[in-house]
């Protein structure tokens, strides 16, 4: 027995060891991840809030967190997420990409998407068209100075497309992103877990499924992420992942 097959007995032991535990945490049980969808960067507009929505199956889901990354926040949902082998899209804020650029690599080495999201999610239709391009640029650097990748797609802030903007994209090729259901986890005094879930239950239940709205930086979300993720398990729901060529 030599040395070189031992340490490749202990290599092979660590992962399979590894391959066991990744099993056991994400066996039937977890909400797991259906499939992905890769799309083009070509620019199309998806959500039926505004647009047509994605090619899903009834059933689908596509998870999406904006406005993040937020320190306190942000790594409990990617805990939550990992906990169900779910995948999701980030739609981040470029303010909070260029404060905690390691966390928003961390959105992504943990294999999920990212866009943006505006540079301070401000009213982009209360702009100037300059100052509508200048945020666009700049949140366009924060994401490239982060991710080393041109940003591939974008979520206007407040849904509130401008056409400004729309053809900036469009001329980019980048993805539009918009929504096909939330779970108004921005309202006050109505974001407890069980109202946020009983939200998504009855959102889900009128939709059928579709792009789900929600804020990784919002921290009653964070809190309820399990819950939620939970409802979709429990009523058959399945991820569908977003990724761009
Ligand atoms: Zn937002």
């Amino acid at each position: 027995m030599n040395k070189n097959w031992l340490a490749m007995t202990a290599i092979g032991a660590l992962l399979g060891a590894s391959a066991l535990a990744s099993a056991g945490e994400c066996g039937p049980d977890a909400l797991g991840t259906e499939r992905t969808l890769t799309l083009k960067r070509e620019y199309a507009a998806y959500g039926k809030t505004q647009h047509e929505s994605l090619p899903l199956k009834k059933g689908e889901v596509v998870l999406t967190f904006d406005d993040g990354p937020r320190v306190e926040t942000t790594p409990l949902v990617l805990k939550a997420l990992a906990d169900q082998c779910a995948k999701a899209s980030f739609f981040m804020v470029g303010n909070n990409i260029a404060a905690h650029p390691d966390l928003a690599r961390a959105v992504m080495q943990a294999g999920h998407s990212t866009g943006i999201h505006s540079y301070t999610h401000a009213h982009q239709g209360a702009m100037s068209p300059a100052d509508q391009l200048a945020d666009l640029k700049k949140t366009e650097d924060a994401y490239l100075a982060a991710f080393g990748t041109p940003t591939p797609a974008y979520r206007f802030p407040f849904l509130e497309e401008t056409p400004t903007l729309l053809a900036a994209l469009k001329a980019a090729g980048t993805t539009v992103m918009s929504v096909d259901l939330g779970i108004e986890d921005w309202e006050p005094n109505e974001q407890q877990p069980d109202r946020l879930a009983a939200r998504l239950a009855e959102h889900l239940q009128a939709s059928g499924g579709g792009i789900i709205l929600m804020h990784d930086a919002n921290a009653p979300t964070a809190a309820a992420l399990p819950l939620l993720l939970k409802v979709l398990k429990d009523k058959g729901y399945k991820v569908v992942h977003l990724e761009w060529q």
